[in-house]
């Protein structure tokens, strides 16, 4: 068995990251998602403890504090977090931790554990992006604008990220994602268990 390790995709409200983390978390059995920790409310069929711990600004900060989460950001208008507790719980048992995160909170996590593997996600286009946005109908106007205005700062740091991947056909992401986690799981550095027992089988 390899090491856990995060998986953290970033992209553009829009561009899809929602869609594909719940694709993934279906397909593979050895991905768990990292519910974040969020100030803003809960939209329509969103559920406390699934889609986001949601909380007030007291007690975000009160998490900040005590040191609890792994990073934290202000994206948009709200505050969001990773809790710590689970992501290194997970780590531990070997799991793939997905992080669906923002580029600031992308850059924190790189700096504390250098060996997650940080995924863009690209659309197809500025203006599918926009659609999508619009299509979604869970923002207003001025919020759908504060996001597609967002879009173009966040692309700026997409050279700090492993990977990028467009979703134009969903499958064909989703192929992609699947494909850079098993080149990641073989990587030398992450069999580290195996290769010693094998070595220690071996009289070495
Ligand atoms: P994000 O989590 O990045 O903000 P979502 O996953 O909510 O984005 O996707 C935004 C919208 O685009 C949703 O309505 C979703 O159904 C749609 N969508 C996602 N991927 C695709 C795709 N490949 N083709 C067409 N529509 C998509
Ligand atoms: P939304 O409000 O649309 O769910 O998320 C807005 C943005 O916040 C997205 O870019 C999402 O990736 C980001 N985000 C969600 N959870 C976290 C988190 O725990 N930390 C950081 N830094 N960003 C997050």
């Amino acid at each position: 068995m390899s090491k856990g390790f995060l998986l953290v995709i970033s992209g553009p409200s829009g561009s899809g990251k929602g869609t594909i983390c719940a694709e993934l978390l279906k397909r593979n059995k050895d991905l768990v998602f990292s519910v974040s920790a969020t100030t803003r409310g809960a939209r329509q069929g969103e559920k406390e403890g699934i889609s986001y711990f949601f909380m007030d600004n007291e007690r975000f900060q009160k998490m900040i504090e005590n040191d609890e989460f792994i990073e934290y950001a202000k994206v948009h208008t709200n505050y969001y977090g990773t809790p710590r507790k689970f992501v290194t719980n997970q780590i531990g048992k070997g799991n793939i931790v997905i992080l669906e995160i923002d580029v600031q909170g992308a850059l924190q996590v790189k700096k504390s554990y250098p060996e997650a593997v940080l995924i863009f996600l690209l659309p197809p286009s500025m203006d599918e992006l926009k659609n999508r946005l619009i299509g979604r109908g869970t923002e207003s106007q001025e919020e759908i604008e504060i996001r597609y205005k967002n879009a173009f700062k966040e692309m700026k740091y997409i050279y700090e990220y492993d990977y990028f991947v467009v979703n134009d056909n969903i499958m064909e992401a989703l192929k992609e994602i699947e494909a850079i986690i098993i080149a990641e799981k073989a990587k030398i550095n992450r069999g580290k268990n195996i290769l010693g027992k094998l070595l220690v089988e071996g009289g070495m």
